[in-house]
């Protein structure tokens, strides 16, 4: 079994135990949030020994030549000396709560503002760092372009950590850190004629929000069909908005879309889980591209239906928003 050489101390892996489980069973505390190899909160380096490539997915490939990985992915198949990413790669900004406003009954919308130039694209994702280290990600809606100020949308779980902090105690004017950007489910000009397809579920809209109005801005000239799926039409939200979107620009169509269960209050909306009638709508997806955002099941399975429908998997742009599986209030970082 692969040792692990951090911080002048070796550390035995267990079979096909991580990098992270095996520092953590060892006392070690690392930084992590997502644990499913997305979030890259406990990216680390290996400075001796090269990591599985499964390990370093979704990185730049200037990281990936560094030896750069994701601990919760990294299942050693050498031994291997490691690092946490340094404070270059790694680097925390402050940024001040502007605004917080409700979108709907567990849907907030919130404002940063960063402390100095933040570039991004709008449908990446930050980390949020509470002070006492709690982290989780969140998706950018806002447009760069226009100089929004980051906009965050944020659905409260009941007992959700960080949801209900937010929504609880982060009060306008405090000062948090983040990290990021992160991810590569953004609009890439370049083929203005290509239809594009976005499916969201819950707050999966809030990347699809800031794409849809990057490519609009940005005079994308084929189609963009997005279909937003919740529950119920409660969960349903900037629905005025996305209808005023689609009446300025005739290549826009927006379909919300609520489950049979919500049926009787669906109002306008089509009934049918989203990816479904967005499947049934367009069954041949050759040449399409695709941005998949919201609960991991949907993504997976639409990811291979979108596939198998035609789609090119390097069109295919994913973010799950999976669920953190530890309580990761790790005081490690720095
Ligand atoms: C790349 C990425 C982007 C993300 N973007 C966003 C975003 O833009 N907006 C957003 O709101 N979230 C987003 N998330 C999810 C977010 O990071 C947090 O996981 C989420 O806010 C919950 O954190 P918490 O600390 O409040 O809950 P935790 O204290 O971590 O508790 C979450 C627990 O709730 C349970 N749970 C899981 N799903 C549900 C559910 N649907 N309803 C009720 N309980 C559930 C699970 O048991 C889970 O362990 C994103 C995640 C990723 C990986």
């Amino acid at each position: 079994m692969p040792v692990i050489t951090y911080d002048k101390q070796l550390y035995q892996c267990a079979d096909g135990e991580t990098v992270l489980q095996c520092l953590r069973r060892h006392g070690v505390s690392i930084p992590s949030s997502c644990e499913s190899g997305v979030c890259q909160t406990c990216l680390m380096q290996g400075i001796r020994g090269k990591p599985p490539a499964l390990a370093q997915q979704g990185l730049k490939d200037t990281l990936q030549v560094q030896h750069y990985f994701m601990a919760c992915v990294c299942v050693p198949e050498e031994e291997m000396e490691v690092v946490l990413a340094g404070a270059d790669i790694t680097h925390l900004l402050e940024v001040e709560v502007l605004g917080k406003e409700p979108l709907s009954d567990d849907i907030l919308r919130i404002y940063l503002k960063p402390a100095e130039p933040f570039d991004y694209k709008p449908g990446q994702f930050i980390n949020l760092y509470r002070p006492d280290g709690l982290v989780r990600s969140f998706s950018l809606a806002s447009l760069p372009q226009r100089e929004e100020p980051l906009e965050l949308q944020v659905r409260v779980l009941p007992g959700g950590r960080m949801s209900t902090w937010i929504q609880d105690e982060m009060s306008v004017g405090d000062k948090l850190a983040i990290k990021g950007p992160v991810g590569d489910c953004f609009y890439v000009p370049g083929k203005p004629q290509q239809n594009i397809l976005l499916v969201g579920t819950g707050t999966g809209l809030a990347p699809l929000w800031g794409i849809v109005r990057d490519a609009l801005d940005q005079g994308h000239t084929g189609q963009i069909h997005l279909y937003h799926g919740s529950y119920t039409a409660d969960g349903l939200y900037l629905v005025d908005e996305l209808r005023a979107l689609e009446r300025a620009h005739q290549n826009f169509i927006y379909m919300p879309c609520v489950d049979e269960a919500g049926a009787a209050e669906a109002g306008d909306a089509t009934i049918g889980r989203a990816d479904l009638v967005a499947l049934t709508a367009i069954p041949d997806l050759k040449s399409w591209r695709i941005y998949l955002c919201g609960h991991p099941d949907m993504v997976a399975v639409m990811k291979k239906k979108a596939f198998l429908a035609g789609a090119s998997l390097s069109d295919i742009y994913a973010d799950p928003f999976v669920y953190s599986a530890t309580d990761n209030a790790s005081k490690a970082d720095s």
